[in-house]
Order: structure tokens, then C-alpha cells, then sequence
């Protein structure tokens, strides 16, 4: 069979991975690959600390996500010979006052309802194994189970596999004949035909496409680097609430700091002063030696936003499957949506899921019938 991938982000690129396992024969499309929100991302893979109010459908797919992580990876970097920046310390998520304390201690309860491990501890104790944090944390939780990998280094091992299947340039249109998607059109005006089109183009859409509620989430977040007497400044994830906005910081084996991440819906493209002034402030809230490193870039890219912070991941029609909306969580559900992306382009039942995820990654859950977007 073959299969046109539309978007070679972190998505696009988990489903080509996929696809070629089972055998299929795949063309990926995209002007600019692996440059979209993934290349920003921090690359947590945090089902436990990720779990927030009211997102229940939400925590069975992080975890099996999550869980499909180490094989997926060992399986790319197998191939590849490719580093891909696993750190699998944990995470610290810390409180900077009384209030930040109560508010984890209450997450902490869903966290624990969700059937995640996770440790209350003092803010010595949290000294104690990173000892960079700041002497007013006055508590944290204890994470074992969420790392972290380096989205840039898998996002290029996967890509390396696409070389000869790669098409580097933009889709201008869907084509159907009927009800049905039997390919696409390029920018450069040629027409390409496949047995199964996946769409996984992050908070794009093209003509021709299914219709989804989609929305552009911007996020800025800053590279750091320690000075080399201070390095490695962190050895865990250290993620916060100061004042009641979230921050993070997540330390790579190479010594790199990524601080995130602001998160607007105010249509700037642009990097936003504001917001970097806000991370600079909160992050040394929890880590004050962040001001002594070197920024060493500075990136904004937009979240793949959905109504509900769940993915639609189904079937459009006979020739047509989506993989999108994947919002904040697109790095940790690669894994997950990937092969969910492929199975359903190659009609196999994806029987392994947690009993009604399908359902609530259903394109259609907005809308009787995915209309069709003609602008
Ligand atoms: C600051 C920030 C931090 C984040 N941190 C994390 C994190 O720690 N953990 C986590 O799990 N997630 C994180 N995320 C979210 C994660 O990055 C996204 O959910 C994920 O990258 C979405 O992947 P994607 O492949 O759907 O989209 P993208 O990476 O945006 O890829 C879409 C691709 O489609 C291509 N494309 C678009 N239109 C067309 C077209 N017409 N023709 C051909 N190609 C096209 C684009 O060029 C692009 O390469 C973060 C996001 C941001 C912005």
C-alpha cells in the first residue's frame, strides 16, 4: 500500500516510522520538516505531571503513550545509531509558597487517582538531590516515571530514515474524487496519487482537508547553557508553579537548559518580550543560577490546539486519515498517535488502546460529519 504523509513533525514523522514497520510504502511532504512546533518543544514526557483538572480521557492516553516510550526509542536509535537525549531521572514539579503547596498537593491527589507514582517531599529533601534549586522552594513532587528526550535529535533520527521518500515542498490542496481523498496537489503545480493520505500538518490546514478545530497556541521558550564550572547546573526535570504560572526547565545530557513555556493565543508569530522577560523571571524563582548561563537561542512556534486538549486522530473518509490538535502533549503522544496513525491508514484495528480512547480522539466528536474545507 501506498501512503502520502502530509507534515513531517513529530507526528508525520512517528506515523512514517510506523508505517514503513508494516510495510507500507510511504512519501512524506514538507517544504520545512521538523521545523514546526517540534522544534520547540522541551520534549517533557510527563504523563504524571501533565495531568490537570477535567482531562480525564486525556490520562489514559498519556500513560500509554508514555509507556510505548522506551521501545519506540530504543527501536529509532537502534536503527538510526542516532543519540536521541533520553533523561530519564525523573521530575521535580516544585512550589515556591503556601498556596503553590496546596495547589500541588491537591494535583498530586488526581495525579495519584490516575494511577501515577509520585512522592510528596520537603523543599531540603528536593535540595538535596538538585541542589541548584532555590532555598525558598518549600516543597515538591517526586517523580520517578517522567523523563524527557530531545524532540530535535528524534524528530532528525526519524527523518533520516524519510531521505529518499521525502518531498520537500508545500501541499496546496486535498484531491477526492467523489467522497473519497485519492491524493494531493504540490506548490510546484504536480499532482501526487496513493492509496491513503495522512494529514499531520500541526495547526495548518490546506484546502480540500477535513474541517477540525484547530488553533494556534503560541509558546516561547528559551535555550539556555551553564557556565562550565557551574554544569550540569540540573540533572532532573524542575517544573513550578510561581504566583500560579507554570514554568519548566529540562536539562539535556549535553548541558543544555530549556525554559519554557509561555502560552498565548494572541496571533503573534513573533517572539514575545514580555514573555521572555516573564520565564526569566519565574525560572529563577526556582533555579537562580539560570541567570548565570548563556542564552543560547530563543524559539517561538505554535501549539496544535484543540477544544477539549486532546488529539483527533481518525479516519475523514475512504482515502483519508487525520493526526492532529495534539496541542501540548505532541511530543509525549508520538508514540501513541504514530502508530494509530498508521494502523488506521492501513485499515488495522488498533486493539492495543485503552478501552475508549478511540472514541475521544474521534475527528468527528465536534461535528456529526467532518465537512470539508473549500476556502
Ligand atoms: C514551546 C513549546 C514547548 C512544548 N513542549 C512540549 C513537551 O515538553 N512535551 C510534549 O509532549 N509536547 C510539547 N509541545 C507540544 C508539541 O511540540 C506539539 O504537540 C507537537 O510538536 C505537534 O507535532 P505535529 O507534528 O503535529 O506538528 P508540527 O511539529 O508543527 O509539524 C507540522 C508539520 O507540518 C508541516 N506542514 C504544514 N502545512 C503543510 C503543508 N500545506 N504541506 C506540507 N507540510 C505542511 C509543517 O512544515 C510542519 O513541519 C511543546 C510545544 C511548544 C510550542
Amino acid at each position: 500500500m501506498h501512503v502520502i504523509v502530509v507534515g513531517a513533525g513529530i507526528i508525520g514523522l512517528a506515523t512514517a516510522w510506523h508505517l514503513r514497520r508494516l510495510g507500507a510504502v510511504v512519501t512524506i511532504i514538507d517544504p520545512a520538516p521538523a521545523q514546526g512546533a517540534s522544534h520547540a518543544a522541551a520534549g517533557m514526557i510527563a504523563p504524571a505531571a501533565e495531568v490537570v483538572w477535567g482531562q480525564t480521557p486525556l490520562y489514559p492516553l498519556m500513560r500509554s503513550s508514555g509507556e510505548l516510550y522506551p521501545g519506540f526509542t530504543a527501536e529509532v536509535a537502534s536503527a538510526t545509531g542516532a543519540e536521541l537525549g533520553l533523561n530519564s531521572t525523573g521530575t521535580l514539579v516544585c512550589a515556591g509558597d503556601r498556596a503553590d503547596l496546596q495547589t500541588l498537593r491537591e494535583l498530586r491527589g488526581a495525579q495519584s487517582a490516575a494511577g501515577f507514582t509520585t512522592e510528596l517531599i520537603s523543599g531540603s529533601k528536593a535540595r538535596a538531590v538538585e541542589p541548584s534549586l532555590a532555598p525558598s522552594i518549600i516543597g515538591a513532587v517526586d517523580i520517578p516515571d517522567d523523563w524527557s528526550v530531545d524532540p530535535r535529535r528524534l524528530s532528525a533520527a526519524l527523518l533520516s530514515m524519510t531521505t529518499e521518500t521525502l518531498v520537500r515542498e508545500t501541499v496546496t490542496e486535498v484531491v477526492r474524487r467523489g467522497d473519497t481523498t485519492i491524493g494531493v496537489r504540490l506548490a510546484d503545480g504536480r499532482s501526487l496519487e496513493a492509496d491513503q493520505v495522512v494529514l499531520s500538518t500541526g495547526s495548518a490546514s490546506i484546502t480540500g482537508a477535513p474541517v477540525l478545530p484547530v488553533r494556534q497556541v503560541w509558546g516561547d521558550v528559551l535555550r539556555l547553557r551553564a557556565q562550565a564550572e557551574h554544569t550540569p547546573l540540573l540533572t532532573r526535570t524542575i517544573r513550578g508553579l510561581v504566583n500560579g504560572r507554570a514554568v519548566y526547565l529540562v536539562p539535556r545530557p549535553d548541558g543544555e537548559i530549556v525554559l519554557g513555556a509561555s502560552s498565548r493565543e494572541d496571533g503573534r508569530a513573533a517572539t514575545s518580550a514580555g514573555a521572555v522577560h516573564r520565564l526569566l523571571q519565574d525560572g529563577q524563582r526556582l533555579v537562580p543560577g539560570i541567570l548565570d548561563c548563556d542564552i543560547t537561542e530563543v524559539t517561538t512556534r505554535a501549539r496544535p490546539g484543540s477544544p477539549d486538549d486532546l488529539p483527533f486522530i481518525g479516519r475523514a473518509d475512504d482515502g483519508c486519515v487525520v493526526s492532529t490538535g495534539y496541542f501540548r502533549h505532541g511530543i509525549l503522544l508520538a508514540p501513541l498517535g504514530g502508530r494509530l496513525g498508521a494502523e488506521l491508514a492501513l485499515g488495522i484495528s488498533p486493539d492495543w488502546l485503552p478501552d475508549g480512547a478511540l472514541d475521544s480522539v474521534s475527528p468527528h466528536r465536534f461535528s456529526e460529519a467532518a465537512p470539508v474545507s473549500n476556502a
